[in-house]
């Protein structure tokens, strides 16, 4: 038999695929399911950004570009930043990646290795811990609670770092919770790090355009004396509906910008030309499918909100931000991840477990409302049916 590395011993998954592809091959076999699983906006890329990338195949772009993305990608970055957030960000340390995934991953293996702590959230995006372990690394959960909104404490937060954390990941919108940390913590973390010089940060702030009820997002780029140690992660795939084009943006301190440059020329050269292009007419072109899409998704927050309060041994806080609910299922009389699988089974209905991203989310699962009104109507008939017939 082939011997593989130790370190794929340690590699895990997101189970959202797993239950993707389960959800698809019940309803290959003629099962009626809704899928209120995977986390990606129901809605087509916008016809301009679409229209962009075929005239940069038609206009030749064919071949490789440089390893951290075309130059006047990067500077888009930059003036989407300087118009949203009044943030000044070198176009030179701005880094155009296939997907935000690869920022996490480039992260962690700049940090990860055996003895070294990092801390990320818990209940949070599953691969954060799946790499972390993968690089031999630490994982140090930072608990999301209910009670705090899901946001993190930053004190709670500061108390678990110790002179082996390396890498400190934070998410605000987040998945899966949709909590929105607010900005009065984020400003006690920052000021907390200053008594930490050797940690660095990684903010993903992928759903930063999906925030609610006139909250306004709180990036990290806007303080300047952790620029030296802070990665932002971002991307096109949640607010452009671009989650299969692989297209990600992250900014890098100086000091370890060329590493991440070499690591690209290493593993995946560049971002496909045309891809790129397309990412220019999203940033500078009008903004009105992205307005479009947040007015939806707002209504149906509101819809799946008032039907899991509605449903027997089930309360859910409003979400904030991202486009997820994570209802509390802890007094149906079932354990997260059973009730998640059995309502697929059973119900028709694809929803993730909460243990599926970490200790802290037991009792509670997960539903994507990028999905139509129609079917979270659906969806939540069937789960009340469910659950009022099989306790
Ligand atoms: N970060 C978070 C919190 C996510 O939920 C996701 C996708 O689900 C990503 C990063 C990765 O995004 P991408 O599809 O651009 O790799």
């Amino acid at each position: 038999a082939l011997t593989t590395v130790a370190a794929f011993d340690r590699i895990g998954e997101e189970n959202a695929f797993a239950v993707l592809a389960r959800a698809t091959a019940l309803a290959a076999q003629g099962r009626d399911i809704v899928n209120l699983g995977i986390g990606q906006p129901d809605f087509p890329t916008p016809p301009h950004v679409v229209e962009a990338a075929v005239k940069a195949l038609r206009d030749g772009h064919h071949g490789y570009t440089p390893s951290v993305g075309i130059l006047p990608l990067r500077e888009a970055v930059a003036r989407d930043l300087d118009r949203r957030f009044g943030v000044a960000v070198d176009p030179d340390l701005v880094m155009i990646v296939p997907g935000g995934k690869v920022t996490m991953y480039a992260a962690i293996r700049l940090f990860g290795e055996p003895g070294a702590e990092i801390l990320y959230p818990d209940p949070g995006f599953p691969i954060y811990r799946s790499m972390i372990e993968h690089t031999g690394a630490t994982p140090i959960p930072v608990p999301a609670r209910e009670e705090n909104g899901f946001a993190f404490s930053a004190d709670e937060l500061l108390a678990l770092i110790t002179p082996q954390t390396r890498l400190i990941i934070i998410n605000s919108p987040a998945n899966p919770t949709g909590g929105v940390t607010p900005a009065a913590e984020i400003d006690k973390l920052v000021t907390g790090l200053e008594a930490h010089p050797h940690v660095a940060l990684m903010s993903d702030e992928i759903y930063d355009q999906l925030i609610f009820d006139g909250l306004e997002h709180r990036t990290l780029l806007a303080y300047p004396s952790i620029r030296d140690r802070l990665i932002v992660l971002n991307g096109w795939s949640k607010t452009y509906a671009m989650t299969g084009w692989r297209l990600g943006w992250s900014i890098w301190p100086k000091a370890l910008y060329d590493d991440v440059r070499k690591l690209a020329v290493n593993a995946w050269s560049c971002v496909n030309a045309s891809t790129q292009y397309a990412g220019i007419a999203a940033l500078d072109g009008p903004q009105d499918a992205v307005d479009h899409m947040r007015a939806e998704f707002d209504k149906r927050r509101a819809l799946v909100t008032e039907g899991l309060n509605a449903l027997p041994g089930v309360s859910a806080i409003t979400p904030k931000g991202a486009f997820y609910a994570f209802p509390n299922v802890s007094r149906t009389g079932w354990k997260a991840k059973p009730l998640a699988s059995a309502l697929l089974e059973d119900a028709g209905v694809a929803v993730i477990g909460g243990p599926d991203f970490g200790v802290h989310g037991e009792g509670y699962i997960r539903l994507s409302y990028a999905n139509s009104a129609a079917n979270i109507s659906r969806a939540l008939e069937r789960m009340h049916a469910f659950l009022s017939e099989r306790k």
